[in-house]
């Protein structure tokens, strides 16, 4: 049986989103731009989109041509939109949900819909989590910080509670960088702001104990983790020598998370399997942006050294993710071994 590779990293803005929201003095379309993007008016600023996150016969080609079972569509991250006062966040959580739930209804086998929450209320946040959970939602995508308040503060427990309660995953990803990393000149503040701002809001996580209250909680680090499985040591030696710092045993915190795969490196890629095990590992794209993989996963993960073993998930009805399937080793597959049977 072939593996069945799924994409949990991709972004998508159903067309009809917007203007399911009806806010046009918040977020409307401006026009065309001369790549055939999207120039949109966000919270009075200019955002220019590239064509193909609207574009689902693009999507389900890109899917095709890199070997992608599925696809966890979620929102580009610059609208997440926690910016906005409670109802407004509400609405605007609930008219993307119920767009990107629509989309993904009509292509099951394909395309799974990955919810955002409003997450300037955590009740409202609860709230709109049940509610997507009840229409088959297994995935949301949170912010790694919340306008600058981190996730680990005690007001967004309830949120890790209800996703414990559902079994839902969640994609923390990179937003609202602050401070020295939020400039862009060079494209650093995705290039390294991104990858920093993932490793402090997964250290300050572990460290204000989210993780020990709710073992077992599905928490996807976005870019591999970005720099987390690198700083391992300077984590163990500040819970070692520091009262201060909480962290016991850095190697099961790592283990706690899932990744993804989007590091664009095979070095990086073995490294994080070595550090937080391969079957933490889900390939992941960042679709569709210039910053994606441009290697479908056959040839991503075709590069692991023999003796590693990927587990990547398989969605069937009834379960948040999983059960995984498992992906030979080379060695494997010249000895002829059977292998993508699924392991329970
Ligand atoms: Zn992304």
């Amino acid at each position: 049986m072939r593996t069945e590779f799924v994409d949990i990293h991709a972004h998508f803005l159903p067309a009809d989103a917007v203007a399911a929201f009806g806010r046009p003095q918040l977020v409307k379309a401006t026009g065309r731009v001369d790549n055939g993007g999207t120039a949109m008016a966000v919270l009075g600023k200019q955002v220019i989109l590239p064509a193909a996150l609207s574009d689902l016969d693009g999507l389900l080609a890109d899917m095709e041509r890199r070997g992608i079972a599925k696809r966890y569509l979620s929102i580009p991250p610059f609208l997440f939109l926690y910016e906005l006062g409670d109802r407004e966040a509400d609405a605007w959580a609930a008219a993307y949900n119920d767009s990107i739930i629509e989309l993904t209804r009509a292509r099951p086998e394909r395309l799974a819909p990955v919810a955002t929450l409003p997450m300037g209320s955590p009740d409202a946040a609860v709230a709109e989590l049940e509610r997507v959970v009840r229409l088959g939602v297994r995935m949301v995508q949170l912010a790694t910080n919340v306008l600058g308040r981190e996730l680990g503060e005690d007001c967004y427990r309830p949120i890790f509670e209800a996703l414990h309660r559902s079994g839902a995953m969640a994609l923390l990803h990179p937003h609202y960088i602050q401070g020295r990393y939020g400039s862009n000149r060079f494209h650093l503040r995705n290039l390294v702001g991104n990858a920093f701002e993932t490793s402090y809001s997964a250290a300050h996580l572990a460290a204000s104990g989210v993780l020990d209250e709710f073992p077992g909680i599905r928490l996807c680090l976005s870019h591999g983790g970005g720099a987390l499985p690198y700083l391992r040591g300077r984590l163990q030696r500040g819970g070692d020598v520091r009262e201060d710092v909480p962290l016991a045993d850095i190697d099961q915190v790592l283990r706690s998370f899932y990744y993804d795969s989007a590091v664009f490196s095979s070095e990086s890629l073995d490294f994080l399997a070595a550090v937080v095990g391969a079957d933490r590992i889900f390939y992941g794209t960042d679709f569709p942006f210039d910053m994606s993989d441009p290697l479908g996963p056959d040839e991503r993960f075709a590069k692991f050294g023999p003796a590693v073993r990927v587990k990547l998930p398989r969605d069937l009805p009834g379960q948040p993710l999983g059960p995984f399937t498992t992906i030979p080793a080379p060695s494997e597959i010249a000895a002829g071994t059977k292998h993508g049977e699924e392991e329970r």
